[in-house]
């Protein structure tokens, strides 16, 4: 892909205060773009990241029609900068588009525009452990057009964020919200796409008032399985087995679910994918079974829950014991990340 660059007269890198990043907050110095017309991406460009020119009657904004991803690069203890499994956020990207109705990117575009990108702002890689780079691939409808129908034209984007933790706070208290739903089947739950996010504002709102820090999904049909936490899979560890709710459709199939899953598996540890109840996280609590319960995402990592609410009964996670196995899978990760750990799944790759 020839990309045409045009830098910014003047980085912003020296007004950053590394030690207080937050997350999402703060954007590098260049943006990429790609559009989509007359059935083909054409016009790459790289240029400084600032305010875009786009029409009221944009067809995103009113219809929805828009998909993005999350991806992290790493600054390695070696100076390069290591991208955590983008092949599978781009597999996931394009599953998305499919969704969505909009056209996919292939593997080559997506990486060279990525690639270009962090190579440009590579100094922007925070350099502290526990802070990354954020890469925001999305794609967005750009018809000026008014109509419920598929778009013509398409433009795809990747903007970059230097972030520290998710959530800063440490353990998570999780509320179920069985008056609402997330997704359902046939729907777009396992689609990242603004809409699902959307759906999630309000219900977090609620749990937030009351001092929660996220809403416990459960499934639409029966408001009785677990789904997934606002931007996390969700894990729980029960009598040594880890359990993790299986794919079906209505929820995320999260990056770092399958690198969990991939790394229980490596050192030995019995997953089981399949449906979870909550009366089975109520029962096994009871009986002092239950060990821990986590979640996973890109932005969160591992997330360690300390308390789950659920129609009035509390479900407490002991957080004096040890978290083994979130820890030892946080451990793993941010190793393979980072470059401190031995890349054995081939997760890496470097800018
Ligand atoms: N579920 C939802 C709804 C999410 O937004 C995310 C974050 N992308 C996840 C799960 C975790 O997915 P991943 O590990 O790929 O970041």
């Amino acid at each position: 892909m020839d990309i045409k660059v045009s830098r910014t007269e003047k980085s912003r890198l020296n007004v950053v205060d590394y030690d207080h990043l937050g997350f999402g907050k703060i954007f590098s110095d260049h943006m990429f773009s790609l559009e989509y017309s007359g059935g083909r991406w054409h016009d790459p460009s790289i240029t400084p990241y600032g305010e875009m020119c786009v029409q009221p009657s944009l067809s995103a904004l009113h219809y929805g029609q828009a998909v993005f991803e999350g991806i992290k690069a790493f600054y390695s203890k070696d100076g390069s900068v290591n991208v955590f499994r983008a092949d599978k956020h781009h597999d996931r990207f394009n599953r998305s588009c499919e969704r969505l109705c909009i056209p996919k990117i292939s593997w080559e575009d997506f990486w060279d525009a990525l690639y270009a990108l962090v190579r440009l702002d590579h100094e922007w890689v925070p350099k502290k452990r526990g802070c990354s780079l954020y890469i925001r691939p999305f794609v967005f409808a750009s018809d000026p057009f008014l109509g419920v129908k598929v778009s013509d034209t398409y433009r795809f984007m990747l903007i970059t964020s230097p972030v520290g933790a998710y959530y800063s706070g440490g353990p998570v208290r999780l509320l179920t919200a069985p008056e609402y739903v997330r997704a359902f089947r046939g729907g777009l739950g396992c689609a990242k796409t603004p809409a699902n996010y959307a759906a999630s504002l309000m219900p977090a709102e609620v749990a937030r008032k009351k001092g929660f820090s996220q809403i416990l999904w459960l499934d639409g049909l029966e408001g009785k399985y677990l789904e997934e936490v606002g931007t996390m899979n969700i894990f729980a560890v029960i009598d040594g087995k880890l359990i993790t709710p299986s794919l079906e459709g209505t929820i995320l199939d999260g990056v770092t679910r399958d690198s969990a899953i991939k790394i229980a598996r490596d050192l030995g540890v019995v997953v089981e994918e399949r449906r979870l109840s909550i009366d089975e996280l109520v029962s096994a609590s009871k009986e002092g079974l239950l060990e821990e319960v986590f979640g996973t995402g890109t932005a969160a990592v591992i997330t360690p829950v300390e308390e789950i609410s659920h129609k009035g009964v509390t479900i407490k996670i002991d957080g004096k014991k040890e978290r083994r196995l979130s820890q030892m899978l946080y451990d793993e990760i941010t190793g393979i990340q980072y470059g401190l750990k031995q890349d054995r799944f081939g997760w890496i790759r470097k800018v």
